[in-house]
């Protein structure tokens, strides 16, 4: 085998607690985690023995703007398991992004969790997805969830994991306004000693376990919105206005900025999405589903 094709899967938080900020610096979150259909499209391709007799490593993706060199998390996922596994193979890792980046959805985390299975399975290394997801972990702390993808409760920094039913059925839409917003900085800005607001992430495992869609939605919030929302605006604004068009939830993804919309009507959601299409709102604006992680390939 000298190809592989892998989707990597764009995440949403349907809902997101931080409980406590710990010493060494991580927070520690209470997550429901819900993969979506947008993907990218990672291929990778052995091209043979290196010169170096080293592990190379070639990334090519479809936007200027992202490292092609060691700093891509898609290099860093591959050189870990070639470095480990004495792989000195000359690769070519093609990323076709569609996931908005630094926007909230996991994108780099998703990249890496993709290369590390397709890597796994082109040179035939027979790691489990523990296995993958304990190396995984020391990149990012959203990669081991977004190795199994799906609907999950995630603790701890990331990496306690517990899978759930899948989300009700529903019509996702994901709008990303044209701001960047940075992690880091909004957990730095986040006091989490003295917030006081915890979503009911229980009331939503449970709703989700009964297959309701509407309590639900009622339990989704957002501790990081807190944050994000106070200093730009639009992320409110959206919000409102996916619910004005038949949104029966909207809240911000992650650190944001990316705003989703759960709706259970096809035809309005058609419609909200030819709106913010139409807007200066969105920089990229999505229709999907909650798309079941990786399982497809
Ligand atoms: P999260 O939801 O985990 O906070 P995010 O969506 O906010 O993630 P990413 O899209 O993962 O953020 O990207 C964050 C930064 O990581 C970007 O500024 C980008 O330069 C860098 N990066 C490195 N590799 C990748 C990659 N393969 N895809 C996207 N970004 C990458």
């Amino acid at each position: 085998m000298n190809f592989i094709r892998v989707r990597a899967h764009g995440k949403i938080n349907l809902a997101l607690d931080v409980l406590r900020k710990r010493e060494d610096g991580y927070h520690e979150v209470r997550m429901i985690m819900q993969s979506v259909g947008l993907y990218d499209n990672i291929e990778i391709v052995n091209l043979g023995q290196s010169a170096t007799g080293k592990p190379e490593i070639e990334i090519e993706t479809n936007l200027r703007y992202l490292p092609n060199n060691e700093n891509n998390l898609a290099y860093k996922a591959a050189l870990l398991l070639m470095e480990e596994f004495y792989i000195s193979a000359h690769i070519l890792i093609k990323i076709k992004k569609m996931i908005p980046v630094a926007a909230g959805m996991a994108g780099g985390s998703a990249d890496a969790a993709a290369v590390l299975k397709g890597v796994n399975k082109l040179f035939g290394l027979q790691l489990t997805n523990e296995e993958l997801k304990k190396r995984g972990v020391t990149l990012g702390a959203d990669i081991p969830y977004c190795i199994d993808g799906g609907t999950a409760l995630s603790e701890g920094i990331g990496e306690i994991l517990s899978p759930l039913p899948p989300m009700p059925q529903c019509i996702i839409l994901l709008v990303k306004p044209p701001i960047n917003v940075s992690t880091k900085l909004v957990y730095g800005k986040l006091d989490a000693a003295n917030n006081e607001y915890h979503p009911d992430i229980d009331g939503m495992i449970k709703a989700i376990e009964a297959g309701n869609l509407y309590d639900m939605t009622k339990k989704m919030g957002n501790v990081l919105a807190t944050v994000t929302e106070a200093e730009y605006p639009i992320i409110t604004q959206i919000k409102e206005l996916m619910l004005e068009k038949g949104a029966i939830g909207s809240m911000m993804s992650g650190s944001g900025p990316t705003v989703f919309g759960i709706f259970d009507n096809r035809e309005a959601a058609k419609e909200a999405y030819n709106f913010f299409k139409a807007s200066d709102l969105g920089r990229q604006v999505y229709l999907t589903d909650g798309g079941n992680g990786d399982e497809r390939y």
